[in-house]
C-alpha cells in the first residue's frame, strides 16, 4: 500500500466521521438499525464475541465508554435539553458525568464460594445475554449511559428502545458508547437500538425470543407490559418522593437541600423531591428560608391560575376524573411557569412552593416541575401518615430533616422506600454529595433497587467434588 492510499484511507475515514457526527445518525457499527429483528440479531452475535474476552478485556471497555461520555459530555447534554424541551444543560452534564464516574464496572461482580470436605463449589455471576432496555425521556442520556456500563460489565449485549422525543440524544449516546467500544478494541453494536422508537417496537423487543431480560425504566405503564411480557423484567418505576421536616431538624439547611433537590434539572429526576410534610411549629420559619434562597410562594388567585396551568383533568383507571401533570410544563424552568401566570420575576428562581392540603393533587401527582407543594402538619405522627399516603407503595424515594434519631428510624420503617436520605437533597441518594455508587434504574416495585452490574447477571453453580478444598 503506497502512502497515498493509507493517506486516502484516513481521510475518507475523518470524514464519514464527521458526517455521523453533524447529522447524529449512526451506521450499523454503531448500533443503529430499521428493525427491531436486526438490532436484535446485531446485539446477539456482539454478545457471543464479549464472551471471548477476558474480564480485563471487559473492563478496559468500560473505562473507554466512561472516558468516551467525558469527552462529550456537554453535547450529549445540549442534545437532551433541546429535543425534549425539558431540563437544565447544567444538570444534565452533571447527571451524564456522575453516570459515566460512578456505575461500578466488572468490580461489582463477586464470586461466592464453598469450600469443605467434598471439595469446592462456587457461584458466579454469569450474563444473561441480549438485555432489551427501555429508557425515559426525564433521563434520557444518563439512563443509558448508566445501564450501558452495567449491563456490559456484566458481560451481557443491549437494544434499547429509547423514548421517541429524546430519540437524536439517545441514538448519539449509543453511538459514542459503541465508538468508544471499538476503540478499545471491543465488539461493535454491543449496543443496539432501532431507529424509530415506537410502543409497537417495545411490543416486538419484548416478545423477541433472543432478548433474555427486560428492564424498563419509567412510568407505571411501561413497568406493568414488561411484568406481563412472560420474560424476566426489572422495572424501575414512578417515584413521588416526600419530603419530611421535623421540629429539631435545622431548618436553614433543610430549606437549602430540598431545594438543590428539587429543583436539580427542573425536578425530572424520579428521586427528587415533589412534596415537603412539614411540622407546623417550624413552617413558616422553613418558608421564611426557602424564599430567602429564591422561591417563588405563590397563593390565591395566583395559585388557582397555576392548578389550571400545570394539570390536567383525565380519566384515571377507575371511575371519576384525575388530574395529572400538563406534559407541556414537565422539566420546564420556574420563570417560565411563573410567566405563564403572569408573575414576571427578574432572576431564575429554583422552585415555587405553595401551602395546599394533602389531598391537592400537586402533593398526589408526580409532577415532575419545579412546583413543590408544603404540608402542615401536627406533629411527627401526621407527618408520617401523610408521607407513607403520598408515596403511593411506589417503594422509590424519601427523604427526612430531623435530629431526632428515633422519628427517622419510625419514618424508614413506615415508608419502604428504596431509597431514604437524612439530612441532604435527595440526589444524595444516588451518590451525588453521599457514599455510594450510582444509577438511574432504580428498581423499586420488583426489588432490585439501586440496579449495577450484578443486578444484570444470573448465579450459575460450578462443583467439583472431592478437590481444591485445601484446608
Ligand atoms: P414513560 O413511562 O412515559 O416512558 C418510559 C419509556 O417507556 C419510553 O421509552 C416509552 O416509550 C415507553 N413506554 C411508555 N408507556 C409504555 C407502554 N404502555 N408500553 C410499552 N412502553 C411504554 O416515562 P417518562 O415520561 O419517559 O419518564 C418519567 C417516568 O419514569 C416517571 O414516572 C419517573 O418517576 C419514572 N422514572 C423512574 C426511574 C427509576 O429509576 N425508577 C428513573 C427515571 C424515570
Amino acid at each position: 500500500m503506497t502512502l497515498n492510499q493509507i493517506d486516502m484511507e484516513s481521510l475518507v475515514k475523518a470524514v464519514v466521521d464527521q458526517i455521523y457526527a453533524i447529522t447524529n445518525y449512526s451506521n450499523e457499527e454503531f448500533g443503529t438499525f430499521s428493525t427491531v429483528d436486526q438490532a436484535v440479531e446485531a446485539a446477539y452475535i456482539a454478545q457471543k464475541k464479549i464472551m471471548t474476552l477476558t474480564l480485563e478485556n471487559r473492563q478496559t471497555l468500560i473505562d473507554a465508554m466512561r472516558e468516551g461520555v467525558l469527552k462529550n459530555e456537554d453535547l450529549l447534554a445540549e442534545m437532551a435539553v433541546k429535543e425534549s424541551g425539558m431540563g437544565r444543560v447544567p444538570d444534565k452534564i452533571l447527571k451524564n458525568r456522575l453516570a459515566a464516574q460512578k456505575t461500578p464496572g466488572t468490580e461489582n461482580l463477586k464470586t461466592e464460594a464453598f469450600t469443605g470436605d467434598r471439595g469446592l463449589t462456587i457461584i458466579e455471576m454469569a450474563p444473561y445475554g441480549v438485555i432489551g432496555s427501555i429508557t425515559p425521556v426525564t433521563n434520557p442520556v444518563a439512563t443509558i449511559i448508566n445501564n450501558s456500563i452495567s449491563m456490559i460489565a456484566a458481560g451481557n449485549s443491549v437494544v434499547f428502545c429509547v423514548h421517541p422525543n429524546a430519540r437524536a440524544a439517545s441514538l448519539k449516546a449509543i453511538e459514542i458508547l459503541n465508538r468508544a467500544i471499538l476503540a478499545a478494541g471491543g465488539p461493535g453494536n454491543l449496543l443496539c437500538s432501532i431507529k424509530e422508537p415506537s410502543l409497537k417496537a417495545v411490543e416486538e423487543l419484548m416478545a423477541h425470543p433472543k432478548i433474555n431480560l427486560l428492564s424498563a425504566t419509567g412510568g407505571p405503564g411501561v413497568v406493568r407490559a414488561v411484568l406481563s411480557s412472560g420474560k424476566k423484567a426489572i422495572g424501575a418505576g414512578a417515584g413521588n418522593p416526600p419530603a419530611v421536616v421535623d421540629e429539631t431538624a435545622d431548618i436553614e439547611k433543610a430549606a437549602r437541600d430540598i431545594i438543590a433537590g428539587c429543583s436539580f434539572d427542573n425536578n425530572l429526576p424520579c428521586i427528587a423531591e415533589k412534596s415537603i410534610i412539614v411540622v407546623g411549629s417550624v413552617a413558616d420559619k422553613l418558608i421564611y428560608n426557602m424564599k430567602k434562597l429564591g422561591a417563588v410562594l405563590v397563593e390565591g388567585q395566583n395559585l388557582k391560575e397555576l392548578e389550571k396551568l400545570v394539570l390536567i383533568e383525565k380519566l384515571g383507571e377507575g371511575h371519576g376524573k384525575i388530574f395529572a401533570p400538563n406534559k407541556q410544563y414537565v422539566g420546564k424552568n420556574a420563570r417560565c411557569i411563573l410567566e405563564k401566570i403572569g408573575i414576571n420575576v427578574s432572576n431564575d428562581p429554583p422552585v415555587i412552593i405553595a401551602e395546599v392540603d394533602a389531598s391537592h393533587p400537586f402533593v398526589v401527582e408526580e409532577l415532575m416541575m419545579p412546583v413543590l407543594p408544603i404540608v402542615q402538619v401536627k406533629n411527627i405522627d401526621e407527618a408520617i401518615v401523610i408521607a407513607v399516603k403520598v408515596e403511593h407503595g411506589n417503594r422509590h424515594t424519601a427523604t427526612m430533616h430531623s435530629k431526632n434519631v428515633d422519628n427517622m428510624t419510625r419514618l424508614a420503617k413506615a415508608i419502604q422506600t428504596t431509597i431514604f436520605v437524612k439530612n441532604a437533597p435527595s440526589y444524595a441518594g444516588i451518590g451525588f454529595g453521599g457514599e455510594g455508587f450510582t444509577t438511574f434504574t432504580i428498581a423499586g416495585p420488583t426489588g432490585e433497587g439501586l440496579t449495577s452490574a450484578r443486578t444484570f447477571t444470573r448465579q450459575r453453580r460450578c462443583v467439583l467434588v472431592d478437590a481444591f478444598s485445601i484446608v
